[in-house]
């Protein structure tokens, strides 16, 4: 196990990229709440799914700093290094809705997801920091067989589906060849699906709690059999931290929680929760590019540095969902703020619930004017 010179983040600076976001945010609690020595800093570019309402609370924390940047930007990219001088660096900024990089287009998923990862690569490379961790995710391995109990491992060969998964791949192997050329302190995680508070309310859980709260039916895709390993997020919080603090340079650590569930089973919980039936979901056309099934191998994590899921599944669950049913004004100032939360499902409404073509025709001018 690579043991950082620093075993802890109290008196370090840590550079948080993407900090705003639904990952990023939880992460800053979970630092601040371990490590009430460590300097913070949070370079976000407030995209539709930055919130700074996620850490309203911060605003007095003295060692907290919010810098509102574009990773894309290597000029303020610069400035942030100059300034607070990075101990530690990870990576959350990203744009992640694989539906938008579907319906709305790819172009903002390569600026950010590739291009912004080279920035940082470049300033940790010229600048120097401990460790620098590259947040990712399973989806890079594209899709497992329904059938069977295979699982990712580190291993497992690229194969990606749709353009969000595609560019986190190349921002991944960018990560790698730093490594492998530079020597570049990184680490690259791969984690499987997230759930927990404070997440953008476009993401299947929080959608479906909202359309609960709203009286609406629950849309699931095609024939809602896609297989997803989920994990709390305060479980990958703490590997992220393990990561940042004893992660061999270069090396690949994928996250995941034994949880495998379908989306229908997500749906049947959440309707039992409000004590709903199944006539409550509406089958919806299935999105161009759904990976049937993602399951993480994490066994590397677990014995080279020691994590494992904590949370309980059930329990975490539910009081996820109360979550979202206690902050329903959080939920409600984001619409005000950003509108329409899927456009899958958006789309599918106007096209009268007829069966989408496998090109959907939406551009980026028409998601556009849906929002308005
Ligand atoms: P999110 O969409 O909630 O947050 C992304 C954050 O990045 C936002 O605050 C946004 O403003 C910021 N951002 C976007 N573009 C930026 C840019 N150009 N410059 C600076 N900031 C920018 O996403 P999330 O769910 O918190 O995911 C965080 C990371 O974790 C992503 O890299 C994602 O690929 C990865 N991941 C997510 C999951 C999941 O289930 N949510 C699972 C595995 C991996």
């Amino acid at each position: 196990m690579f043991t950082s010179p620093m075993a802890t983040f109290d008196g370090t600076t840590l550079l948080v990229a993407g900090g705003m976001g639904f990952i990023g945010s939880n992460f800053i609690r979970h630092i601040r709440a371990k490590y009430p020595k460590a300097n913070i800093v949070n370079f976000d570019k407030l995209t539709y799914s930055g919130n700074r309402d996620n850490l309203k609370d911060f605003a007095k924390d003295k060692k907290y700093t919010f810098v509102k940047g574009d990773v894309a930007d290597a000029k303020a990219i610069a400035r942030v290094f100059t300034k607070f001088k990075p101990d530690f660096v990870i990576n959350f900024a990203a744009e992640t809705h694989v539906d938008r990089s579907i319906h709305v287009g790819a172009l903002e998923f390569i600026r950010t997801n590739v291009e912004g990862v080279f920035h940082l690569l470049e300033a940790v490379k010229k600048h120097g920091a401990t460790k620098y961790v590259q947040v990712s995710t399973d989806e890079v391995y594209g899709a497992l067989p329904l059938e069977g109990d295979s699982l990712f491992t580190e291993t497992t060969p690229f194969a990606p589906n749709v353009p969000y998964a595609s560019t986190k791949a190349g921002g991944d192997l960018l990560c790698r060849a730093y490594h492998s050329t530079w020597g570049v302190p990184v680490v690259v995680t791969h984690c499987s699906n997230n759930y927990g508070p404070y997440q953008y309310p476009e993401k299947i859980i929080p959608f479906f709690v909202t359309r609960m709260i709203e009286g609406k039916k629950l849309p699931l895709y095609g024939d809602g059999k896609h297989v997803r390993d989920w994990i709390h997020v305060q479980d990958h919080a703490e590997a992220l931290e393990l990561c940042l603090l004893h992660g061999e340079p270069g090396a690949v650590y994928n996250i995941g929680a034994d949880q495998e569930l379908d989306n229908r089973d997500i749906a049947h919980r959440i309707l039992a929760h409000f004590g709903k039936d199944h006539s409550w979901i509406e089958y919806v056309a299935d999105r161009p590019g759904h990976d049937r099934r993602y399951a993480i191998d994490s066994s590397r994590i677990q014995s080279e540095l020691g994590w494992k899921p904590r949370r309980d599944f059930e329990e975490a669950f539910v009081s996820t969902i109360v979550w979202y049913t206690k902050n329903s004004a959080w939920v409600e100032r984001v619409r005000a703020r950003t509108g329409v939360f899927n456009p899958h499902i958006d789309l599918w409404h106007a096209h009268e619930q007829k069966p989408l073509k496998k090109s959907t025709g939406v551009t980026k001018k028409s998601a556009v004017k849906r929002k308005k």
